[in-house]
């Protein structure tokens, strides 16, 4: 029986132990911390931003997010359509609603034209949506000029979900700093990890304290327990912040090995019938956090689906691309505008094994079995 090789595991560096030792050797088991307040500063060199605050998850980042920017109870929020459901959910927690937005084909992100129609719409009705949830996909930049430009213009508050895109570039610099709040995902599966965890960065120090503040339970400066606002227990832990500092000396080697993948999978698939690779755009570097493909079922041998489960047979994991929100049972009552190019990409697109500790061997398994299936 083959060994399984699977979608994207978890990819230790040499120090992450030493910076976790640390924390037992000081004993600073606890969800705040020098390890902590390190990864912080850290993770802004990292992506050139000026302040940040870590977190327990993504998830937890966007909700701080999203009420930071004011949205609440009955608020319209854009969000792109194709995407993981933790993009979305965090709006419906706040009681806003998600508008969902098709994406181009070119980058597989949000599409700025579909963005401009959905805004003058909106303006002509006399309600803008509060803010607009832009998702940086499987490690590719959205098209940000036009879209923080867009924003702007109608005054919607950009929160950037870059969970996947963590050392993407866009025209040189770092997906999640170009909006009001950017965030990012340090759960298992990601680029880089802590097990679980997340970090708000934005240009904007007071709103970067507010987060704190609302993830320690809102604790008012008091010897006693006083609280006026609404909290939540959303901070990271001060072990799991070492182990995020220590991933973060490796992230240029993650995405360099992740990008040979890519490579690896193009060289030697391309020439496959009906078999397309997801489009890196002129505008900047994706980190390939996922290597995904499309298969026209009209040229291809076989579909999507066929290639998926005969992969499975031989213990090799692959995923369809998302399942585009507004195609979500749980938001069968939302406004959406497009979404065709999401479905068709959702009804034809495979994502392949990435992780950045794939080895040559396993690599290979997976292209020969590719091959035999569809040549
Ligand atoms: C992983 C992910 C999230 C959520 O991050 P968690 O740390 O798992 O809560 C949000 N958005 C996207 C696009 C993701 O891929």
């Amino acid at each position: 029986m083959n060994e399984p090789i699977l979608l994207s595991t978890p990819h230790m560096g040499n120090r992450e132990l030493d910076f976790v030792k640390e924390a037992f050797d000081t004993n600073w088991i606890a969800p705040i911390g020098p390890h902590v307040d390190a990864f912080e500063s850290e993770f802004c060199e990292a992506v050139g931003s000026d302040y940040a605050a870590a977190v327990s998850s993504g998830t937890a980042a966007l909700h701080l997010a999203l009420r930071l920017v004011g949205v609440g109870e009955g608020d319209e929020v854009l969000c792109s359509t194709l995407t993981f459901i933790a993009s979305a959910n965090p709006i419906v927690y706040l009681g806003a609603k998600p508008i969902f937005l098709d994406c181009d084909r070119s980058s597989w992100n949000l599409d700025p034209n579909v963005l401009e129609t959905v805004l003058k719409q909106k303006a002509a009705e006399g309600k803008l949506p509060k803010a607009l949830v832009l998702v940086h996909l499987y490690g590719q930049s959205a098209d940000l000029d036009p879209i923080v430009e867009l924003c702007d213009q109608y005054g919607v508050a950009l929160i950037e979900d870059a969970a996947e895109a963590l050392g993407a570039t866009y025209k040189g610099k770092s997906p999640g700093t170009f909006g009001k709040i950017g965030i990012f995902s340090f759960n298992g599966n990601k680029i880089i990890t802590t097990s679980g965890g997340g970090m708000l960065v934005s240009p904007d120090e007071d709103l970067m304290n507010k987060a704190r503040f609302w993830a320690t339970q809102a604790r008012d400066p008091f010897p006693h327990y006083q609280h006026s606002e609404l909290g939540y227990n959303y901070r990271l832990s001060n072990v799991l912040a070492a182990i995020g500092r220590g991933q973060l000396l490796v992230l240029k080697d993650r995405v360099a090995a992740r990008r040979k993948n890519f490579q690896i999978y193009e060289q030697t698939l391309s020439e496959i019938p009906g078999l397309e690779f997801m489009p890196e755009a002129e505008y900047g570097v994706s980190n390939r956090w996922l290597t995904c493909l499309t298969i026209d079922p009209k040229i291809a041998k076989c579909d999507r689906e066929h290639l998926r489960v005969e992969l499975a047979k031989n213990r090799i994991e692959t995923r369809p691309v998302w399942k585009p929100l507004h195609l979500q049972p749980i938001f069968d009552k939302c406004e959406s505008l497009g979404g065709k190019i999401a479905e068709d990409l959702f009804n034809n697109g495979l994502c392949l094994p990435s992780g950045s500790n794939l080895s040559e061997e396993s690599i290979q398994r997976v292209i020969e079995d590719i091959r035999r299936i569809m040549l």
